[in-house]
């Protein structure tokens, strides 16, 4: 074990590596003022504030789970250099994956808590042929349907030709409010952040952890009011957040952060005041 990778209960949890990248810090912290987010995190000369993508690994029980897969390599010289897309020193998911032991043939299950491009990006590679070609795909309805849609607010973030080639292949499953993938593993619909982004559950033996898309995308989101500009309802994200993120803290569940450039695995705490992030030590 390491703080990239857990035991809960029947299954080894890994965190994964997909491309570093950078989105504007103003944008990440919604209406937190610059003064206040600038003293937690590194900013670059174009405002942007540097991320990670956390894929993360489930195995046990005979499943081999790529749960959120990255952003992939389908991107063009302007967007690489606007994005900062940096895929160096083994930030790619099928280079990380093979190292955690698995190759991507052996993948059941690809989980995808919404469509944003950051999420699911890496799920075709470079030639837009599906990476987990064995794998069973999913998602919520209302994420295929906001993909797919003419006119959506947040079309910016979607890009049809990150799902339509799983959809083609007869990949994709979708569901709507809750699902259990396999015995210990649910996908929750929520609300807030996207149409339907999920929760995804870990529940074995007694331990549960919960990953948490873009519903806490950093260790400096944990408080309850710190919510994206990306957002598309911030009442819906602070019903969601105050409804979860107590729950997982006095629950002392495992808390796994796809966006976090230095720790993915930890909990959450509280300390009298606002909620923080403890990490992992490796
Ligand atoms: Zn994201």
């Amino acid at each position: 074990m390491s703080s990239r990778s857990i035991q809960i209960g029947d299954f080894r949890v890994v965190a994964l590596r997909d491309a570093n990248f950078a989105l504007d810090g103003g944008a990440m912290f919604g209406v937190v003022p610059r003064v206040m987010w600038e003293r937690m995190t590194p900013v670059n000369e174009d405002h942007t504030i540097p991320l990670a993508t956390n894929p993360f690994l489930i195995e046990g029980n005979g499943v081999k789970i790529v749960v959120e897969p990255g952003m992939g390599h389908r991107w063009g010289d302007r967007q690489r250099k606007m994005f900062h897309i940096d895929f160096s020193d083994g930030h790619e998911l099928t280079e990380s994956l093979k190292a955690a032991g698995v190759q991507p043939e052996e993948v059941t299950h690809c989980l995808m808590s919404h469509c944003h491009f950051d999420h699911i990006g890496a799920a075709c590679d470079a030639d837009g042929k599906p990476v987990f070609g064995n794998a069973e795909h999913w998602t919520p309805e209302v994420e295929k349907q906001a993909i797919m849609a003419d006119a959506h607010l947040r079309k910016a973030s979607y890009r049809i030709e990150d799902l339509q080639p799983i959809v083609d292949a007869g990949l994709l499953k979708t569901f709507e409010g809750e699902t259990e993938i396999v015995p210990g593993i649910s996908m929750i619909q929520l609300k807030g952040h996207s149409e339907g982004v999920s929760l995804i559950k870990i529940e074995s033996q007694g331990q549960v952890a919960v990953y948490w898309a873009d519903v806490v995308p950093t260790r400096n989101h944990v408080h309850l009011p710190f919510i994206m500009a990306y957002d598309i309802n911030a009442e819906d994200s602070w019903e969601v957040r105050n409804e979860w993120i107590p729950r997982s803290t006095n629950e002392g569940w495992v808390a796994l952060l796809y966006h976090d450039p230095i720790a993915p695995i930890g909990k959450f705490a509280f300390d009298g005041k606002r909620y923080t992030f403890e990490a992992r030590e490796g």
